[in-house]
């Protein structure tokens, strides 16, 4: 075997190494499926051998699941033949972790698994199918089904052993939101049988064989009963009926994972644990065959794996370590970004009008490292030693000796023109100068520059310390090492990058925009206020619309579109909703939530409140709907942010349809279970997309039709991920 090692030791007990050759944690890919069932054969027909430990050779962690690039490789499982034969093979396929497992668990002789570090997913199911779990007391150490978080079913046993363990209630978030447990927490559930001090869980694990050493599982002994009772207990049936509610309430359904891990729950739970495994791997391969899984693993697992190390990066540039980076402006976006570099190790000049200014963008780093420090965190010297790297000062002089600058002041072209002029005549000429506008085309900024060459969009999000993604916007100048050299830049600060074209809004500002536009369009339709924003969250956006446009600031958007009005001129297109917003923020003086005044009343103690005069300048023409007017608000408000997508491509602005959806999920929160906006189109089918479009443009106008490209694609059946696959970048 190449993943196990057996040793076999005086008193007759295996101890079984996982050890997975050339990677650094062990994963449950084919080879070590196969070679499980060869573990199970040795223990039970060797004579020699008692009962067995099962731990890992790696100081990484004992085990971190199933491999999601081999499960979601092409074919699927089972090799994707059509067909009842298809299905048969798929099903093996699925099922045979299931069966290896529960070969282990009912081999006649007592397994204890002596897990050394993290055991996610597979590899924490594989220690449930082990008599006796032992846990090395490190806090570190996290045990977790997180398959949902992917759109996944725990499908090696996990549906049935953990609630079987610790009572359908107690195991549900568990099961349903892959959250994670410490070893103590682990303990005190019942999930495992002792923790004790790293480095004695073999020692521990071999003592229990030896005293107490039983090899039947508590579900395979006659007198077992469900903690808590199961689904037809007065309790268990409680359980069931409040969980529906509450998925419903949380998933909208748009989650299958969900769904089918309570109904494996709830079936499996009445059944005989044979048959419940079968069970299980049905609801496994359901799920894991649905759009939504696969999309939601590609994007939020396989895509956003690649874009980390940097797959977008320009070959050829040579690494480029960003010591130091002055940023310009101390304000909201300054200031997160000085805090971020700063636990990144990057010392930060942190530049505003004046010292005063300079001074409070660093208190806001001071106030996350203080309450880290308090929450025991961070130690209080770690804390200092982030801190110091933040200088605040007002004298561009300190500029000098950057490897980068992020610029990050007011949202105006003569402000941003006049402190670029002033960073660059301290920079070096191998130095990037990066500006975090929001809405500002990079190429125009650029004009500024004496340097266009390095000069490039650095987007960031708010609140910068908590949103993953960075947009990297190229210039028409932009050079190819200047983008190598902003990736390095961003995954340094343990970002995920995305690189876009130059584009009114570049790509995340300009989908999202649609969204809100599409909110707007549909109070002027008539919609109830109430409405649009609970199908808008329905389709599993975040917030709705109208809540997402207050959080934005309805000056900024009426800002915005007088600018854009005054930049396309005769090409501009007035909407009727235009002029709800202009009475909004001229008439009345609403803002958004920034000013507590929006399509929202936002008082100081108590839940937002809908705006009672909304209804004099959006009059309610549409106050009920049924299911299929519920369905055509969710599909203009989802595929009008798909369609711009599907825009951006046709245009040249995102290439790369991983950078497009994880962007999309990361950047402006698009609904998670479609896998992002490429996918969803991807999912539906390009033809029925572009069919469905059609109809929403001869309904509702331009802004839905299809362009071009779609049609193309329609023609030759491609699909977004065919057709642009993954991006060949030119060597610099
Ligand atoms: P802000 O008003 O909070 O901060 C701007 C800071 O720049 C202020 O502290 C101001 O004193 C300083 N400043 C102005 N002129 C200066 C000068 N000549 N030299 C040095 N400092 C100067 O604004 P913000 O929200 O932090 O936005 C900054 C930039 O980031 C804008 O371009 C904005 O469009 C962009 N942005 C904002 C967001 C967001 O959500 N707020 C998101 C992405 C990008």
């Amino acid at each position: 075997m190449e993943n196990f090692k057996i040793e076999v030791d005086g008193d007759g007990i295996a101890l079984v190494t996982f050890d997975v050759p050339g990677r650094s944690m062990n994963t449950l890919t084919a080879s070590v499926i196969k070679e499980i069932g060869e573990v199970v054969e040795t223990i039970k027909s060797d004579a020699a051998i008692k009962g067995a430990v099962i731990t890992s050779g790696k100081t990484t962690g004992f085990c971190a699941g199933a491999d999601l690039g081999e499960l979601g490789g092409s074919g699927g499982l089972g090799g994707g033949k059509p067909g009842e034969e298809g299905l048969k093979a798929a099903f093996e396929a699925g099922f045979a972790l299931n069966k290896a497992f529960r070969a282990l668990e009912t081999c006649g002789k007592p397994v204890a698994a002596a897990v050394n570090g993290l055991a996610m997913g597979g590899g924490l199911e594989i220690t449930l199918a082990c008599h006796y779990r032992v846990v090395a007391d490190n806090p570190k150490i996290q045990l977790a089904l997180p398959e949902a978080k992917v759109g996944l079913l725990p499908g090696a046993g996990g549906t049935q052993r953990l609630p079987r363990l610790m009572g359908v209630m107690a195991a549900a978030p568990y099961l349903l939101e892959g959250k994670s447990m410490k070893p103590a927490e682990a303990l005190a559930l019942k999930v495992v049988h002792e923790v004790v001090p790293a480095g004695q869980e073999v020692e521990a694990a071999k003592t229990w064989i030896k005293t107490k050493g039983d090899p039947v599982a508590p579900w395979d002994k006659k007198d077992f009963k469900i903690p808590g009772g199961g689904p037809y207990s007065a309790g268990g049936s409680q359980v069931f009926v409040m969980g529906n509610a509450m998925l419903r309430k949380t998933t909208y359904g748009n989650y299958p994972a969900q769904l089918n891990i309570m109904k494996a729950v709830y079936e499996g739970l009445q059944v005989p644990f044979d048959a419940a495994l079968r069970i299980e791997t049905r609801y496994f391969l359901k799920t894991m065959m649905s759009a939504q899984a696969k999309g939601m693993i590609r994007t939020l697992f396989l895509s956003l794996q690649e874009l980390g190390k940097g797959s977008g990066r320009p070959a050829g540039v040579p690494h480029y370590d960003v010591k130091k980076v002055a940023v310009l402006g101390a304000g909201m976006m300054g200031a997160g970004i000085a805090y971020v570099q700063a636990m990144a190790g990057i010392e930060t000049v942190l530049i505003d009008q004046t010292q005063e200014a300079a001074d409070k963008g660093k208190g806001y780093a001071e106030g996350l490292v203080k309450k880290a420090v308090s929450r025991g965190k961070m130690t209080p010297e770690k804390g200092e030693a982030i801190l110091a790297l933040i200088h605040p000062t007002a004298d561009y002089a300190d500029v000098k000796g950057s490897d980068l600058v992020v610029e990050a002041v007011f949202e105006n072209r003569e402000v941003k023109a006049s402190v670029t002029k002033l960073a660059e005549a301290q920079l070096a000429d191998t130095a990037i100068f990066g500006s975090n506008t929001s809405t500002l085309p990079i190429t125009g900024l650029a004009k500024a520059s004496v340097r266009p060459a390095s000069f490039i969009g650095i987007h960031f999000f708010s609140p910068v310390d908590k949103m993953g993604l960075v947009e990297l916007i190229m210039g028409d100048e932009t050079s190819q090492e200047a983008l190598a050299k902003s990736i390095d830049y961003v995954l340094k600060i343990k970002k995920t990058p995305i690189v876009v074209n130059d584009s009114r809004g570049f790509y995340t500002s300009r989908c999202f925009g649609t969204f809100v536009q599409e909110g707007m369009e549909l109070l002027a339709d008539g919609y109830a206020p109430a409405i649009i924003d609970n199908v808008g969250r329905a389709t599993g956006m975040p917030r709705g619309p109208l809540e997402m446009h207050d959080d934005v600031a309805l000056d900024l958007s009426y800002k915005i579109a007088q600018q854009t009005k005054k930049d396309l001129g005769d090409k501009y297109e007035e909407r009727p909703f235009t002029t709800i917003i202009e009475k909004m923020v001229e008439g009345e003086g609403r803002y958004g939530r920034k000013n507590g005044k929006g399509f929202y009343d936002y008082p100081e103690n108590g839940p937002k409140t809908l705006w009672p005069g909304l209804a004099k300048l959006a009059p309610v023409k549409i106050a009920e709907v049924d299911k299929a007017g519920i369905e055509e608000i969710r599909t203009r408000l989802l595929y009008r942010q798909a369609v711009e997508a599907a825009r951006c491509f046709e245009e040249g602005v995102i290439t790369d349809p991983r950078e497009a959806d994880v962007g999309a999920i990361l950047g402006w929160g698009f609904a998670p279970w479609t896998g992002g906006p490429v996918s969803l189109i991807d999912g539906v089918g390009v033809a029925k997309f572009v069919e469905a479009c059609d109809a929403l443009a001869q309904k509702y106008g331009a802004r839905f039709a299809p362009p071009q490209l779609l049609r193309d694609m329609a023609a030759k059946g491609e699909t977004f991920y065919s057709r642009f696959g993954v991006k060949e970048k030119a060597a610099a």
